[in-house]
Formats: structure tokens, C-alpha cells, sequence
């Protein structure tokens, strides 16, 4: 059995009850001993128990790994130009996703490898130590199942979206892509998910449809997440609490119903359903943000994460969220540490990972900073010294 202790930490966002700043529980002139991948002791340095090796933090700021619950990584070829015309003022509508689907499905299995571990090492050099993967650029049968399958050799974290879009070849006649997702696809996509997702949007899935398939996946096993009112004001957050699910993710457009149906979820014991909110999207296709504040002060679970995707938020950078949901969403920083770390811990129904108490997964970032303050304050800064994962450094 092989320990470390992670010592001279000024500030240690613990995210857990006691210490300073609300939810993050922070301590500070604290040591913590890693154990066989997990936390074993935190406490004053002076009180350190001996351990095989030493990581000196040099005084700064130590968090929990950033949480990143929504991310799309298993796609070929990228969409620059899109981007340009959009922000030479096209609209976005979400259409490119074909764009994308055909050059995935044209893509050998080790080009879409290669992209997912390039982005997921990317992420791991941002901090990122637990990432959530889509399919969902696929939509076949085989598409579905391989880009599952790749995905879960990097992550635990896989999600099946094969209702992204309705693909070209079920354009008139979408009730048969339906049934399709449900049967066969969802028959091959599951030994690979732990997860089911829809894009309920105009444009994507209706109401009825992903309400079908989002029970079709429960009937298996899976857990439900929903992308909801991104575009314009939806049924896609009220299904979503509906069928208890995990998290809806973007809730850019909410009604007071919306809120309110989020908010009625946040005292069933660990079956909250948290609002997952994607700046890097808003950003990216120039539209309003997510209204933050409103949720935090009705009381509703907030995580934050990438959507990391080639479309519409071809970032991996949860710093860079951070600093969006702060500059442009009116989080404290603190909030939106939290929501980074704790927040897509909980979107993901996981108590092992954001946070650093005793028994949890040793998953740590070292910042080139004194305080989590940095990361709002110090935008676009690669403030990641030091990342551990399973106790292992990277
Ligand atoms: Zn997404």
C-alpha cells in the first residue's frame, strides 16, 4: 500500500460540512494523505502522519477535480467554419449535427479513439478528472454501439444519445427513428451506458418521442438525462423531473413552472434532479445565458460543465466555464467552484467524486494560485499546476 501526502496546502476546498465559505467546507494550513487511491486523513500539517511520498503544494489552493457531467467526444472532423459564419451573424439552430454525423460514420475507429483521448487528456490538463461521454454522432446501430464502446475505455461515464437528431435517411418519417432507438440500437448501445439522453428540442425530439425513449432506456437499466430548453421554452425540464432524472442540461429558457418543478426535487433523498448549465454554449453561438441566479435562489442543484462538442462548444476548458458562469451568469465564485466539482459530482449521482473528505476518491487539482478565487479572476490563465487522479498523479 503506497501513501502521499499532499502537504503546505494555504486553502483546501473540501466541499464538505464545517470549514470556511458555505459548500465548499474550505481549511486551510492543512496536509491530506492519500491512500490506495483515496483520502485517508486531513488535518493540520504539523499533526501529518508519515507517508511514502510527499507532494508539497507550496502553499496554494487544492480542490477536488472539476466534474465535467456533459461532454460529446466521440465525433471526426471539426466545424470551424460554422463558428465563423456564426459569429458573422448566422443563427444556430442545431442543423450542423448532420454535418457531423456524416463524417463520424465515415470515420475508422481509431481516428474517433484518438479524438476522445485527446480531448479527454486535454480536459485532464484543465483539471477535468471525471468526464461524462455522449455517442450521439453515430445514429446507427453500429455507429451507436462502437462510439459507446470507445467512449467507455476512457470513462464510467458513458451516455447513450442516439436521439441527438433524427438522421437524413428517417427525416419523414421520424416515428421509425424512434423505434429504432428503442429497440435494436438501445439493445446494442447498453452494455456499453450507464446513461440515456434526448435532445427534447423543436427541431430534434418532441415531447412524446423522448418521453418513449427516455422510459426505454429505464426499462434497461439506465439513468435518464435530458438536453432541455436550450433553444426556446420546452417540456423538456418538467420530463425530465418526471422521470426523476439526474440532470437536465442547459435550461437556458425556463418558465416558473420549470423552476418550480426543479426546485420540488431538491429534498427527495439523492433523487434530485440538478440543472445542469453549459455556458460554453451560450458563448459559442452568441445567444443569452442561463439564468443561474434564479435557480440558486429557488434553491436548485446547479452543476456546470463543457458540452464539449465540435458545434456549438468546442471547449473542454472548466476553467473557462467557471469564469462564464461568474462573468456572465452572476454565480459567486464560490458557487460555481461548487457547481464545477460537488454539482456534476451530484448531476452524475455520484458521492465518491467532488469532494475531498475522507473515503473519497483521491481526484485533485494543485492550482498556480492561493485561492479558487483565481480561477473567475485570472481568466483564460492555465492555472492548473498539478492534477491527481485515483491518487495518481498525471
Ligand atoms: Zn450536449
Amino acid at each position: 500500500m503506497s501513501s502521499l501526502l499532499v502537504d503546505d496546502i494555504g486553502e483546501l476546498v473540501t466541499n464538505e460540512p464545517g470549514g470556511e465559505g458555505g459548500p465548499l467546507g474550505i481549511r486551510r494550513g492543512v496536509a491530506l494523505l492519500v491512500e490506495d487511491g483515496r483520502v485517508a486523513w486531513i488535518g493540520p500539517s504539523r499533526d501529518a502522519p508519515a507517508a511514502d511520498r510527499r507532494l508539497d503544494a507550496r502553499g496554494a489552493a487544492v480542490l477536488p477535480g472539476f466534474v465535467d457531467s456533459h461532454a460529446h467526444l466521440v465525433f471526426a472532423g471539426d466545424r470551424a467554419a460554422e463558428f465563423a459564419a456564426r459569429m458573422a451573424g448566422q443563427p444556430y439552430t442545431g442543423g450542423g449535427i448532420r454535418t457531423t454525423v456524416g463524417a463520424t460514420r465515415a470515420a475508422g475507429d481509431d481516428e474517433l479513439r484518438a479524438t476522445v483521448r485527446r480531448l479527454r487528456d486535454e480536459a485532464l490538463r484543465q483539471g477535468t478528472t471525471t468526464m461524462e461521454i455522449k455517442s450521439g454522432y453515430g445514429l446507427t446501430v453500429a455507429d451507436e454501439a462502437r462510439s459507446l464502446r470507445i467512449a467507455a475505455e476512457v470513462s464510467e461515464e458513458t451516455t447513450f444519445l442516439g436521439a441527438h437528431v433524427v438522421p437524413a435517411e428517417y427525416a419523414d418519417r421520424p416515428d421509425d427513428y424512434v423505434g429504432l432507438v428503442c429497440g435494436p440500437m438501445l439493445a446494442a448501445a447498453a452494455p456499453h451506458a450507464r446513461w440515456i439522453d434526448v435532445f427534447c428540442e423543436r427541431g430534434a425530439f418532441d415531447v412524446d418521442h423522448a418521453r418513449a425513449i427516455l422510459a426505454c432506456g429505464q426499462a434497461v437499466g439506465l439513468g435518464v438525462r435530458v438536453h432541455a430548453n436550450q433553444l426556446g421554452p420546452g417540456p423538456g425540464v418538467q420530463l425530465g423531473v418526471e422521470l426523476g432524472a439526474a440532470s437536465v442540461d442547459h435550461c437556458t429558457h425556463l418558465t416558473d413552472a420549470d423552476v418550480d418543478a426543479l426546485a420540488s426535487t431538491r429534498v427527495d433523498g439523492g433523487h434530485t434532479t440538478v440543472a445542469t448549465l453549459l455556458p460554453g454554449a451560450e458563448f459559442s453561438t452568441r445567444s443569452p445565458y442561463p439564468d443561474a441566479r434564479r435557480l440558486l435562489d429557488a434553491g436548485v442543484t446547479v452543476a456546470l460543465a463543457t458540452d464539449c462538442n465540435p458545434g456549438s462548444s468546442y471547449t473542454s476548458s472548466m476553467p473557462f466555464c467557471v469564469a462564464l458562469a461568474v462573468r456572465e451568469m452572476r454565480m459567486t465564485p464560490a458557487e460555481a467552484v461548487w457547481a464545477a466539482t460537488a454539482g456534476g459530482a451530484r448531476a452524475l449521482r455520484r458521492d465518491d467524486i467532488g469532494r475531498l473528505g475522507v473515503g473519497a476518491r483521491a481526484d485533485l487539482i494543485v492550482l498556480d494560485a492561493p485561492s479558487h478565487l483565481h480561477l473567475a479572476y485570472r481568466p483564460g490563465v492555465p492555472l492548473i499546476r498539478q492534477v491527481l487522479r485515483n491518487g495518481v498523479l498525471q
